[in-house]
């Protein structure tokens, strides 16, 4: 079966993160963030070294491996109750990364809309970054090269994923306002739908 799902899409520090669990909390939304399933993991176990091996060089970890986790991820909250995909929408935050991730989730997802959090001032996002990474404790952020790492994989290997969707399903979304704004310009399109 296909998941009705909603793609939140931007550069790390967008913002991507703070509007999906906003929408966790909306009846009938079901949020995902790729990242948190695997910051879930047990970094003793081999797909959590395979994790921290990883992201600590600011490098998405393998399609195959992302995709298989993923899948047994929202099997388990199906399978819990927490995710009704006859009744919910899924918003998916983290993945597809790529575009090959994006064809491998094509007999899973039935896109109904890509919002890209687009920031004008991109300078701003390594300060956001750093700001996060004291309050959240993540390793991944702590450390200025791998930040610039990450933004430099988000350009060459994330954004052609806006491409594979294509115009029709896009919406560009104004990622330097508040988060109430910001949530305000998605929930205008989402809701339409
Ligand atoms: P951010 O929102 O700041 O980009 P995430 O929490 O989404 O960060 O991801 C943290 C790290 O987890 C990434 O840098 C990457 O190494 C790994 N990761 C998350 N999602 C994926 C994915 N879909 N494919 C490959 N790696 C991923």
């Amino acid at each position: 079966m296909k998941y009705r799902s909603i793609l939140l899409f931007g550069a790390p520090g967008s913002g991507k993160g703070t509007q999906g669990k906003i929408f966790g909390v909306i009846p009938h939304f079901f949020h995902c963030a790729c990242g948190d399933v695997f910051r879930n993991l047990r970094t003793d176990s081999e797909l959590g070294r395979i994790f921290v091996a990883y992201s600590s060089r600011g490098e998405l970890v393998p399609d195959e491996t992302t995709v298989a986790l993923w899948r047994e991820s929202i099997g388990q909250t199906i399978a819990a109750g927490r995710f009704h995909p006859d009744e919910d929408t899924l918003v998916l935050d983290g993945i597809p990364r790529n575009v090959e991730q994006a064809g491998m989730l094509s007999d899973s997802l039935d896109v109904a809309g890509v919002y890209y959090l687009r920031l004008v001032n991109p300078e701003n996002l390594v300060a956001r970054i750093q700001r996060r990474a004291i309050k959240e404790n993540r390793l991944d952020d702590a450390n200025l090269d791998v930040i610039r790492q990450r933004l430099k994989t988000y350009e060459k290997e994330t954004k052609p994923v806006l491409k594979f969707y294509g115009k029709r399903l896009v919406h560009e979304i104004n990622a330097d306002q508040t988060p109430a704004r910001v949530l305000a310009d998605i929930l205008r399109i989402a809701v339409k739908h």
